[in-house]
């Protein structure tokens, strides 16, 4: 498998998307869309908030939220490849984290940020996001740490 190559720019934007949904006391979420580059590395071009509804111990998209995802990965020729939302305290994959997740192919990514992302930064951003993987049996497993930058790398 080929790690995501995320910068610390679009780190920095997917955090702030969390941090401010935070300070509303609510989930936020954020979407990593990538193109598979030349030399056959996937590269997260773009953070995109899709249109979601959020409480503090959730969050969801709708149909039209969707739909306009969608048309918006055939108009960029991205592919989704991460979801990363956060939670108010720990960060854990819930049932409902693994029902409605977005990004449904094996091998896609789902980071969870504790805390609404209050204190993560760019470069704390892989020490305190909890890792899941959809497998080919469409589990969401977790990814340890030790194994992080088989999935994804910040250069
Ligand atoms: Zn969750």
């Amino acid at each position: 498998m080929t790690p995501l190559i995320c910068t610390n720019a679009l780190i920095d934007e997917t955090l702030a998307i969390l941090k401010v949904a935070g300070s509303r006391g609510s989930e936020g979420i954020a979407l990593w869309l990538a193109r598979r580059s030349d030399d056959d590395t996937v590269q997260v071009v773009e953070v995109l908030e899709p249109l979601h509804r959020a409480a503090v111990d959730f969050f969801h998209i709708p149909p039209e939220g969707m739909s306009a995802l969608m048309k918006h990965l055939r108009k960029t020729r991205t592919k989704l490849v991460a979801q990363v939302h956060s939670h108010p305290a720990n960060a854990f994959h819930s049932q409902a984290d693994d029902e409605w997740a977005i990004a449904r192919h094996e091998g896609a990514l789902s980071f969870v940020i504790p805390y609404f992302a209050r204190s993560t930064n760019s470069s704390t951003f892989l020490d305190q996001a909890a890792l899941f993987r959809l497998s080919a049996q469409d589990q969401w497993l977790e990814v340890q740490r030790a194994q992080f930058s088989q999935h994804v790398v910040i250069p």
